[in-house]
């Protein structure tokens, strides 16, 4: 692609996550010759993910085998993915423009497919010792904490699941909740407690990570008491939930109070012919399941939107 004539796409995706590879998937299998703009991990939150065991069809599958699946399916029918990532997004006329790190692309349709990215906490000590002690993701950095003594920030799905699977390598984990009972659902919250290694310290805040050139504790909070003190630990994973990746669209798009995407149940956005799927635009279900679903809708309903143009 020349930067001077980019070719007029009918179908361009942002995003390479479930709900990107879906939607390619489908929309290639539509004839719109889809292209995937992959961002930074092809995959995705998956890519990241262990072991996925609530996909039908599968009862266990590891994250990256998943992501592979998808992607040879999708290009199997003809999508093309191209490891780049936008960087500006023109939605004011048609074709809508997207610029990326690799030159720029102008399309007769959208499906924005950007996911969402883990939260940080905020407090002192976090970014110091990220990669040091800190962590958001326990696939890619548990086996550095082998026998170690672990703590876990959050008390949802995420918390309790990649505690679990912590355990595995950590001679403990510690679960650190702000309230005294638990967000994830009940699967999780048995197979935690039931979990020798694990234990949980409840309505308590993490409010210091404290080191010297790695972790060696925390400064915990108890949000009842106010009482505070030091404990010892190696690593510190947070998961703490997500935040939707909609910096590109802001002013373009209706959003809701925490950046969400707005779409409609046919996952039209607020502009006619830009679409979104996955957790971008949504903020309550956040299944890989469910994010593929909304890309296969998303991908249908550009092709019957640009089939009623012509
Ligand atoms: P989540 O459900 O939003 O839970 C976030 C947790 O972090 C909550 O317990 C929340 O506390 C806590 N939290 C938020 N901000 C905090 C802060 N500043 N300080 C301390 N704690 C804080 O996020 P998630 O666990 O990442 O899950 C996201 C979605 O993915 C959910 O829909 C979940 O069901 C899904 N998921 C499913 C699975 C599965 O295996 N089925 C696995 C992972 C994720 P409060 O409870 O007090 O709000």
């Amino acid at each position: 692609m020349t930067e001077s004539s980019p070719k007029t796409l009918q179908c361009l995706i942002i995003g390479s996550g479930p709900a990107g590879l879906s939607a390619a998937l489908y929309a290639a299998r539509a004839d719109l010759a889809p292209v995937v703009l992959s961002g930074m991990d092809l995959g995705g939150q998956v890519s990241k993910t262990d072991a996925i065991e609530n996909y039908p069809g599968f009862e266990s599958i590891l994250g990256p085998e998943m992501v592979s699946l998808f992607q040879q399916q999708a290009e199997k029918f003809g999508a093309e993915i191209v490891f780049d990532s936008a960087t500006e997004v023109d939605l004011s006329q048609r074709p809508f423009k997207v610029t990326t790190y690799g030159g720029e692309y102008l399309a007769e349709s959208l499906i924005l497919a950007t996911g969402a990215s883990v939260r940080e906490l905020g407090v002192p000590g976090e970014k110091e010792f990220t990669g040091r002690g800190v962590s958001y993701c326990a696939t890619c950095d548990g086996h550095f904490f082998k026998e170690k003594d672990l703590i876990v920030i959050g008390g949802g799905d995420s918390a309790l699941k990649e505690g679990i699977f912590l355990t595995r390598f950590a001679k403990s984990v510690t679960i650190v909740h702000r309230r005294d009972e638990l967000r994830a659902g009940p699967y999780l919250e048995k197979k935690a407690k039931e979990n020798p290694k694990i234990s949980f310290i409840w309505e308590t805040i993490v409010t210091d990570i404290i080191g010297d050139g790695t972790v060696t504790g925390v400064r915990l909070k108890n949000k009842k008491t106010a009482e505070e003190m030091d404990h010892d630990t190696d690593g510190v994973f947070i998961f703490i939930g997500h935040d939707p990746n909609t910096e590109l669209f802001k002013d373009q798009l209706d959003m809701d109070e925490n950046g969400y995407l707005v779409i409609d149940q046919h996952m039209h956005t607020s502009i006619p012919g830009v679409f979104a799927a996955g957790e971008v635009g949504d903020p309550h279900f956040q299944q890989v399941v469910i994010s593929a679903g909304m890309g296969a809708a998303a991908a249908m309903e550009a092709t019957e939107f640009l089939e009623d143009e012509t």
